[in-house]
């Protein structure tokens, strides 16, 4: 078994257990009970939901996957739902401009 990707959230480790079971890789999330104890302790490999694979062979893609959806590029997953700085509307994330008055989407909102 190999840690492929620690999770900020058990949403969210659930969400890339998903993605590497769609590409036929066994996964499992581990930790996720711990999750409630948050804010008492430190954010951790330890504390963390945090995502394994099955098969160890299979490491590298499931790790270039979770990369992947680490930079928001997973299919049909990138980030957040954003806001037009200039008209307000909530925008969904695979646009990159408001459909809205067309302000692209500002360069800061992967660093949120
Ligand atoms: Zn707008």
């Amino acid at each position: 078994m190999k840690l492929v990707y620690i999770a900020r959230n058990p949403t969210e480790a659930h969400l890339v257990k998903g993605l590497l079971e769609a590409e036929e890789i066994p996964a499992m999330v581990r930790g996720e009970h711990l999750f409630g104890t948050r804010g008492e302790t430190p954010l951790t490999g330890e504390t963390c939901p945090s995502v394994w694979i099955l098969d160890d062979s299979q490491f590298e893609k499931a790790r270039s996957l979770a990369t992947a959806y680490a930079r928001g590029e997973g299919k049909g997953i990138r980030g957040a739902v954003w806001r037009c700085r200039r008209c307000g509307e909530a925008i969904e994330p695979q646009f990159t401009q408001c459909w809205q008055c067309g302000t692209p989407r500002p360069h800061t909102w992967r660093d949120r």
